[in-house]
């Protein structure tokens, strides 16, 4: 049984966003994975982790994406701004995450959260009190720390890296 608990954003996170295509209205049509995403993503899954997407865009956009890479069923739940109301950092998007999950607060020391936007990832993850752990595979968005809170607990440069961190993660949990 893994302790671990895998909130994870998409866009150059899990997804290249520099090869999505688009329909008219801007909702994405397709996207290709970043290098090792995909086997790192079905590697947690695997694994019995629990995994929830946490992400800023439309529902459609994800549907589609998630829908012709057949990976949809990696994730526990999808948190969508959209559905939701709101956008990273925005606590809600967290606590939905949680509330969807069936997780109280107790939970919080056993949640991270990975992403590649220190303002809006990295930054809701430390201010709603989860472990952030920012991949700075992208250099498109926020990735200089501008402000305290921006710090994250952990970086890794690419997903595949993320599997010995969260093996740490679990090791540090038990003792
Ligand atoms: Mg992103």
């Amino acid at each position: 049984m893994n302790n671990i608990i895998i909130f994870t954003d998409c866009g150059d996170t899990i997804i290249d966003e520099t090869t999505q295509t688009y329909a008219e209205d801007g909702t994405v049509l397709d996207a290709d994975f970043l290098p090792g995403a995909k086997d790192t993503l079905k590697y947690f899954k695997d694994a019995g982790y629990r995994i929830a997407m946490v992400a800023d865009g439309t529902y459609q956009s994800f549907a589609n994406m998630y829908e012709k890479n057949g990976m949809r069923y990696c994730f526990e739940e999808w948190i969508i701004s959209e559905v939701v109301g709101a956008e990273k950092p925005a606590r809600i998007m967290f606590e939905t995450a949680m509330e969807k999950m069936g997780l109280t607060d107790a939970d919080k020391p056993r949640i991270v959260m990975i992403g590649n936007n220190l303002k809006r990832d990295i930054a809701g993850a430390n201010r709603f009190g989860i472990t952030s752990i920012w991949i700075d595979w992208s250099k498109r968005y926020f990735n200089e720390i501008e402000e305290p809170d921006w710090q994250p607990d952990y970086t890794v440069h690419e997903p595949k890296e993320l599997i010995p961190l969260i093996a740490e993660l679990e090791e540090n949990f038990k003792s």
